[in-house]
């Protein structure tokens, strides 16, 4: 439960800075407030006790100063100063040295610094901390009597204490990290496949939109298009028909057309329905003949005029259309043959509309 209110606490901080912060202060605090019962109960000196009390303290002023003042990265920046240069260093010398377990403490605080966000800033982090534990190692072989002796019977308690604590503390912290990272990338995922998928279409009707279906043509069909047919075809007097029942009915009779369209696709062949621009629609059909695929283009206006509508069922609505053998050998680009279908079309509304014209 603990476990996951930090988790939820986790997932809701906006930049990946603010989760690594929070992350680093919620386990560097509780592990502090822990190891400060520690050395109580070790019982080497108040010294030590109150050093340990005061990295718990410094994680909890630190994390509000970061909330107070918003600015996490100047905070995460002057928290690793302080453990690695100052808090760590002085426990070091308190706890015992190279005889206790506060070592493992100090592999934790450069853990820490190599959370942080900013690369120049991260490097700078890392040559102060190691520069500040390598002149601590120093500092406790050239000035023995700095470091406060310990009975030699504590060390073994101690190391292993430190190093159970500490391997749990960054084992919490690179899960959690892992579990967020897991967690965001499945979200992009999912934000990048729903894109991706309306990118491509029209928005009211789910068909593939012009942009799209122009790439499809040129990138999927064009190369190899042998069987492969096209109908352009566009609803006659649809003006009419919103003037009359309005644009919402109008936006309504679009989306069945295109519902209509869609179902008349045979998926795996690489047949699609395309809203090409306001009432204008196109169909890709695979077939092995000519007379085959205009028998289904035909088939699908009938379909069309056949369509009645629940909100005014009077209405019946009709197309007229162009269609094409896409392998016609004029054909030498896709936009001439959508030129073309659009003559067709043309010439089909002004031979009275509620037909198709073709060329073969
Ligand atoms: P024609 O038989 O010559 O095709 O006549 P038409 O009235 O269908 O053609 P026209 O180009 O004069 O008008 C097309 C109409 O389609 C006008 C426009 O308001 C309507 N239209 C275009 N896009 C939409 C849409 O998304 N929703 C609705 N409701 N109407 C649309
Ligand atoms: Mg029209
Ligand atoms: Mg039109």
């Amino acid at each position: 439960m603990f476990y996951n209110r930090i988790e939820q606490f986790l997932s809701k901080q906006k930049t990946l800075e603010e989760k690594f912060f929070w992350c680093v202060v919620l386990f560097s605090g509780i592990a502090a407030g822990i190891a400060t019962l520690f050395t109580i109960y070790e019982d080497i000196g108040w010294a030590p006790v109150v050093m340990s009390a005061i990295c718990a303290l410094m994680f909890v002023l630190v994390g509000v100063a970061a909330k107070l003042t918003g600015r996490v990265s100047v905070w995460y920046f002057v928290s690793c100063i302080l453990l690695n240069v100052i808090m760590l260093p002085l426990l070091f010398f308190m706890t015992g040295g190279v005889a206790s377990g506060t070592i493992f403490y100090c592999f934790m605080g450069i853990f820490v610094c190599s959370l942080y966000n900013h690369k120049k800033r991260r490097f700078l982090l890392i040559v102060i901390s190691l520069c500040s534990y390598e002149i601590m190692f120093l500092l406790a072989r050239l000035y023995p009597n700095l470091v406060t002796q310990v009975k030699p019977e504590m060390t073994n308690l101690d190391y292993a204490l430190s190093f159970l604590f500490m391997a749990v503390v960054l084992y919490a912290v690179v899960a959690f990290l892992v579990n967020v990272f897991d967690k965001e990338r499945r979200q992009k995922d999912a934000l990048l496949k729903r894109l991706d998928f309306y990118s491509k279409r029209d928005p009211m009707t789910g068909l593939f939109n012009r942009k799209h279906f122009m790439n499809y043509l040129d990138k999927m069909i064009w190369p190899e298009r042998d069987g492969f047919y096209m109908l352009m075809y566009d609803i006659d007097d649809f003006k009419q028909i919103n003037d009359k029942y309005g644009h919402a009915f109008g936006d309504l009779i679009l989306s069945v057309v295109a519902k209509n369209a869609s179902a008349e696709r045979i998926v795996g062949f690489g047949e699609c329905a395309v809203r090409y621009g306001g009432e204008e629609f196109g169909q890709l059909f695979y077939a092995k003949t000519f007379e085959e695929a205009l028998q289904r283009a035909e088939q699908l206006r009938n379909k069309i005029s056949a369509l009645s509508f629940e909100e005014h069922p009077e209405v019946r609505i009709t197309v007229s259309g162009g269609f094409v053998d896409c392998t016609n050998e004029s054909f030498y680009h896709p936009n001439k043959m959508l030129s073309v279908l659009d003559k067709l079309l043309n010439l089909a509304k002004s031979r009275g509309k509620n037909q198709i014209c073709f060329r073969e």
